[in-house]
């Protein structure tokens, strides 16, 4: 099988990759060592947005900006297409303190986001950008908040659905239970990669294998610094939304579903590859979540699960070409917010690999 390009991982990178190059008209082999969409594209909360976009450096907001804004237009397109609804919404985001007031003011207004300071209410019904807590409860809180109402939201594990479906629609070949082993070099070349499914051979070679991407580079992955770092969430489900925005508090947020799900998360925990959940966190989650709406009472998660963030420096992604080797490609390290910079992330690798001018400066992305 000749193929133009062997991509190594089938998360949410893997597939928008592939899906950006068989449009481009390449032919394009996908290879995933178990079942594609499954790890932390699977396992993550669908945000998109960094949670407070005032606490990233540029080199995130403009790969996030770029992701937010192409993500309406692609996940309709994916909805039309495939049929499978990956339930993009545009609930918003509500802070509540403790939060830099004026640091999130003047970052909103410099980078045109929209942002409200509100009022939270125990009761819905005054209306209008008051009314923004309604509890599932009537418990809950009294003060302000800050509403960035243009944060969006999708549900992976439909959007993960749809891009593979895609890609197979496009002509994509999706090769599951294949583990990538090792990468076979010669003259500063991926000539082959070793699989446990035997060798395969491409022109080029992406390396998208999130969390486990420089493990499986080995010395060839340089200085790129990604490691797993483990998130737990846990899923609550009510007969209907109990509130319509996405809630964040410090680190811990909930998302509400349409159909009444509700995730909480998350932990961020350095444990290596132990993708076990724990009782702790999950007390931990419980108990600050009860903080905030005291009348969730003893209701209890019906699921509770983990996954790897490839965590790399300041949330900073690899992505473009191997400094030596002329035929390997990076698309990794993504961090919290790789549902989000997806596309866009996409886009710049496919530009990186057609030379083609990029919507802004990608140095800080390069692979070193
Ligand atoms: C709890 C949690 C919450 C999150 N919330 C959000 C959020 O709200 N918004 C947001 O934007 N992001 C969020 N994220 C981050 C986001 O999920 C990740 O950044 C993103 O999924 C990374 O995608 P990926 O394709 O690189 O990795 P993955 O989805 O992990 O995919 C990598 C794939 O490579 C495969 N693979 C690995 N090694 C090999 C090999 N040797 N051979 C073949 N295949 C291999 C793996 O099996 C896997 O399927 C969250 C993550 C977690 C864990």
């Amino acid at each position: 099988m000749r193929t133009d390009f062997l991509i190594i991982g089938g998360g949410v990178i893997g597939l928008t990759s592939a899906q950006v190059l068989l449009q481009a008209g390449y032919r394009v082999t996908l290879l995933e060592r178990g079942r594609v969409g499954q790890e932390a594209s699977w396992a993550g909360g669908g945000i998109l947005s960094p949670l407070c976009p005032w606490d990233y450096s540029e080199s995130v907001t403009r790969l996030t900006q770029r992701g937010m804004n192409m993500f309406s237009e692609a996940a309709s397109q994916l909805h039309t297409i495939t049929g499978i609804n990956p339930e993009y919404q545009r609930s918003g985001m509500l802070v509540l303190p403790p939060y830099q007031t004026e640091l999130a003011t003047q970052w909103c207004a410099q980078h045109q986001v929209v942002l409200h300071h509100v009022n939270l209410l125990l009761n819905p019904s005054s209306g209008g950008r008051r009314a923004l807590l309604p509890s599932p409860s009537g418990g809950g809180i009294e003060g302000g908040g800050l509403l960035l109402p243009e944060v969006a939201q999708v549900r992976n594990p439909r959007l993960l659905q749809a891009l593979r479906k895609r890609v197979e629609m496009l002509g994509g070949v999706i090769l599951e239970q294949h583990e990538v082993q090792k990468l076979e070099i010669a003259s500063e070349r991926v000539i082959a990669l070793h699989t446990t499914q035997g060798k395969l051979s491409a022109d080029t070679y992406i390396v998208a294998a999130g969390a486990w991407s420089k493990t499986l580079l080995g010395e060839n992955a340089l200085n790129m610094d990604i490691r797993p770092i483990r998130g737990q969430i846990l899923l609550f489900k009510f007969d209907a939304p109990p509130f319509q925005q996405i809630v964040l508090k410090e680190n811990l947020y909930l998302i509400p579903r349409c159909d009444g799900h509700v995730l909480v998360g998350s932990t961020m925990e350095d444990v290596g590859f132990d993708k076990s959940t724990t009782m702790e966190a999950r007390d931990r989650l419980l108990k600050r979540v009860r903080e905030i709406f005291p009348s969730w009472g003893n209701r209890m998660p019906v699921q509770h699960w983990a996954g790897f963030r490839p965590g790399s420096p300041d949330n900073i992604p690899t992505i473009g070409r191997h400094p030596h080797l002329t035929n390997l490609y990076a698309n990794s390290g993504h961090f919290r917010y790789g549902v989000t910079m997806s596309f866009a992330s996409a886009e710049l690798l496919r530009n990186e690999i057609e030379s083609k001018l990029q919507p802004f400066s990608v140095a800080e992305y390069r692979w070193h």
